[in-house]
């Protein structure tokens, strides 16, 4: 039966995930906490969570053999990214229980259909994407209404940390980026006055009980999530429940089971918009691993393995700073260097976890530190600090 709960430290606890990145790794170290073992699927050698899991098969994501024995060994599945093939999903939907649902994770591979989807439920989450356009072939940008210049351009689909994006003044600043990106299709979304960016992160389980965590808010450098601070510095009473009921009934909305961030933007007029979403934990949640009762990650195991979800609360005040390769290089040089840990260890508040990649590069997510300190300012301070001492 799907729906009865699979259980730890027994003959069929092996939780089956695809993808080897960090998500990955951070949902195998809960797994294996609540006595689960992971098998990971994930074609590169030496990945985070293949460091990590009891078993790594190393293989492409739609490798026909390495599906067979990820389903072989497993009873439930889950996922770390969002451009796993549907059909993989599907595939693995034949022999067990999986979580979130191909059709669900398919909406937020494409933003054509998040954005189609989130239009579908203004009229119970009164909120709305940006103005956009969809853009499938040369001819479409001839009919692009001029308001929505300045604007985005941003592929379909395969797009994170601000990849496939590019900033359009003019129509033909747009026919040249796009004629860039060689008949990929496209959205272009009206550049909006963004006064902070905030997610939501929400999990759902098999009994369709849902949770939602606090109001996460996201600065980003370089189109890179930079900081994550909760409870977020600006979020108005109003605005903070407006968003986390929004979320609340996108989730229920298409019957999802796992863990789900929503992005939101709120405007110079208080208005908001909402931005994009990512069905599995997301990196503005990362903080819930050290600042609350249950993370993001342990939420992801019970809600595949259709056990009860944990309590989201936050017990302390935190700042969550990523770290990314470039911390390992000197100002503009290519002389690698080892970034002073010692001395980010040394600050009372900081949490430290790095990924276990081999290779430091720039803009490469390389770890994060979260700050908890008993108050918002300290945590904040000694953030201050870590940047300073990682230069
Ligand atoms: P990604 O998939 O790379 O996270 P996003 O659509 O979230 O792509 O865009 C990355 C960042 O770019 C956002 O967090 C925001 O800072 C900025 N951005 C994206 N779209 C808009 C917009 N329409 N108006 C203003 N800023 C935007
Ligand atoms: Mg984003």
């Amino acid at each position: 039966n799907n729906n009865s709960p699979q259980f730890p430290n027994s003959k069929a606890s092996m939780l089956g995930m695809v993808g080897g990145g960090q998500l990955g790794r951070m949902f195998v170290h809960e797994a294996q906490a609540l006595g689960f073992k992971v098998t990971v699927l994930e074609p590169e050698a030496g990945s985070p969570a293949a460091h990590a899991a009891d078993v790594h098969i190393q293989a492409t994501y739609d490798d026909a053999a390495g599906l067979q024995q990820l389903a072989d060994s497993c009873a439930s599945f889950t996922t770390e990214f969002e451009n796993v093939p549907a059909a993989s999903l599907a595939k693995l939907a034949e022999t067990g229980f999986v979580a979130p649902s191909a059709a669900c994770v398919s909406i937020a591979q494409d933003r054509i259909e998040e954005k189609a989807f989130f239009t579908r439920c203004a009229p119970q989450t009164g909120i709305l994407p940006a103005p956009h356009a969809i853009l499938r072939t040369a001819t479409d940008l001839e009919n692009v209404s001029a308001d929505l210049f300045p604007g985005i351009l941003k592929t379909a689909r395969m797009g994170y940390d601000g990849k496939g994006q590019v900033r359009v003044k003019s129509l033909d600043e747009l026919r040249t980026a796009f004629a860039n990106l060689k008949g990929v299709v496209c959205v272009l979304e009206k550049m909006l006055p963004l006064a902070y960016e905030i997610s939501v992160l929400v999990a759902r389980g098999a009994d369709g009980q849902a949770v939602v965590y606090p109001i996460a808010e996201n600065v980003h450098r370089d189109g890179i999530l930079f900081t994550t601070t909760v409870p977020s510095p600006h979020v108005s009473a109003d605005a903070a429940l407006k968003t986390q009921n929004a979320a609340l009934k996108l989730i229920a909305d298409i019957n999802y089971v796992g863990v789900l961030c929503i992005e939101f933007f709120v405007l110079q007029d208080g208005s908001v918009v909402v931005n994009e979403m990512a069905p599995r934990p997301h990196n503005s949640g990362h903080y819930t691993i050290d600042a609350c009762v249950t993370s993001q990650f342990a939420q992801q195991v019970r809600a595949m393995a259709r056990l009860p979800l944990g309590d989201v609360r936050q017990h302390s005040p935190c700042v969550m700073l990523n770290i990314l390769g470039d911390v390992w290089f000197e100002n503009d040089s290519n002389i690698e260097r080892q970034p002073e840990w010692h001395k980010v260890l040394a600050l009372p508040s900081a949490h430290l976890h790095l990924y276990g990649k081999a290779e430091a590069r720039r803009a490469r997510k390389m770890g994060h530190i979260t700050f908890i300190a008993p108050t918002l300012e300290q945590a904040q301070d000694e953030m201050q600090q870590a940047c300073a001492i990682l230069g």
